[in-house]
């Protein structure tokens, strides 16, 4: 171990450490407190799901776990729409959504909001679409370079440039519903307004990798074309599995769309999906996993679920505002219920002050992306969490905080404190939904 981090010699192959993951599972005692906005902490229950053994892909009881994971999975989407389910992290089924619907140059109209909805666009350029990027071009002092990536989707500016396309050239409007790089919800039933108003006929896509399971969602009431989900956020699973959500105009596109897929191709998932079955092999232990997870958000309810993000952002975000220190989202409107950003003062490099923190208390933040590099650190509160881990990751980073000298105007976690005991949770957390 060199200051913190593993270090050991690979020659031909071989490493001079045979007990690596002995030591990479040597944390301080305790548990590690993962803090990130995803992968979020993953319950006993699902990872003792996850280690059941791997049965045969092709065999009986395989068809009946990938229909029931296949038909449970649409109520969280709020959907009566195919749900296809990749081997891949969501970077694999942005592809998906966009090589599934399109062709070469098609153009496509993205909304900047932060950093994932700029390696979406990236990633679009690089499939040979022509990317138009939209953003809120207002003053901001705190971020004067990017003013946009401390708001959310203003759905009028995606109406204005509609107006403008006649000739309908824009064949896909893409948005992140919950930008997890800086903390910011956007509002998916506006977009599909500013669609409708000026009746354009665009495929309307949606990534909420960090939004499902945290925030309302609904594919079917509004009208959403793809929607694009991972299982490493609110699901409370680990990396590994992603999703797009069809609608019919999608399914439609797919026909006529002409973008190279093969691996990705909606086609033949669906014609193997109809009995329960993968075109390849899938990923067996996440599926048991995926199973669990979708029985504990059932027996919890959604409502529930969404009610207990929200009242631990509002907890966070006093603790936060205590300190003095600007939250990255500049809109409370729009404030994320899965993850706060927060804005260091300039002269503080916000890694240093993560790496301080877990070297001291075993406690990861995410890191800021993009453009918020070294100017913000993030503090997830989602997935299985409960009122201590959210106070106790507020201890943390108020100690860190002063450690690395930052003036605070106060104790953000004697508010957070308060605040959860001036808002009580209505009903416990069922233990079995969080272990
Ligand atoms: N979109 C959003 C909103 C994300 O938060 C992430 C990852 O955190 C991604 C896309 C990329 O997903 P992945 O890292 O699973 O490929």
């Amino acid at each position: 171990m060199r200051d913190g981090i593993l270090s050991f010699e690979c020659r031909d192959g071989y490493c001079d450490n045979p007990l690596l993951m002995m030591q990479l599972d040597a944390h301080a005692s305790g548990h590690h407190w993962l803090q990130v906005p995803g992968p979020s902490p993953v319950p006993d229950r699902i990872l003792r799901a996850i280690s059941l053994p791997t049965i045969d892909h092709r065999g009986p009881e395989f068809g009946q776990l990938g229909l029931s994971v296949l038909s449970g999975i649409k109520n969280v989407f709020r959907t009566q729409q195919p749900v296809i389910i990749y081997c891949a992290s969501g970077t694999g089924a942005w592809e998906a959504a966009l090589s599934n619907t399109l062709s070469p140059g098609d153009r496509v109209l993205m909304y900047e909001t932060g950093h994932f909805a700029t390696l979406w666009s990236q990633l679009a350029i690089r499939l040979g679409l022509s990317v138009e990027l939209l953003g809120w071009q207002g003053a901001d002092p705190e971020l004067p370079g990017a003013p946009s990536w401390r708001r959310g989707v203003h759905a009028e500016l995606i109406e204005q440039r509609l107006r403008r396309d006649d000739a309908y050239t824009i064949k896909a409007v893409c948005v992140v519903h919950n930008e997890t790089s800086t903390g910011t919800l956007s509002e998916v039933a506006a977009v599909r307004r500013a669609l409708d108003e000026v009746r354009h006929p665009a495929l309307l896509m949606v990534d909420t990798i960090s939004g499902l399971a945290c925030a309302d969602y609904r594919h079917d009431d509004w009208g959403v074309d793809v929607t694009i989900s991972g299982s490493q956020k609110g699901l409370m699973m680990p990396p590994g599995l992603s999703f797009n959500v069809l609608s019919r105009r999608a399914l439609q596109a797919a026909k006529s769309a002409r973008l190279p897929r093969s691996y990705w191709s909606w086609e033949e998932m669906l014609d193997a999906n109809r009995t329960g079955y993968w075109p390849y092999t899938p990923n067996t232990n996440l599926l048991y996993g995926l199973s669990e997870a979708l029985e504990m958000l059932r027996s919890e309810g959604l409502e529930k679920v969404f009610a207990r993000h929200q009242r631990w952002g509002a907890c966070v975000r006093a603790a936060v505002q205590a300190w003095g220190l600007p939250i990255v989202c500049a809109e409370p409107e729009r404030y994320s219920p899965a993850l706060t950003g927060v804005l260091t003062p300039a002269e503080v490099d916000a890694d240093a002050l993560r790496r301080l923190i877990y070297d001291r208390f075993d406690l990861s933040l995410g890191t800021g992306l993009g453009k918020l590099k070294g100017r913000s650190f993030r503090i997830g509160h989602l997935g299985a969490s409960n009122d201590l881990t959210v106070l106790a990751t507020l201890v943390a980073c108020e100690m860190g905080l002063k450690e690395a000298g930052v003036r605070l105007k106060s104790s953000g976690v004697q508010i957070g404190m308060h605040y959860l005991a001036q808002h009580p949770a209505p009903e416990p957390i069922l233990k079995s939904n969080t272990q």
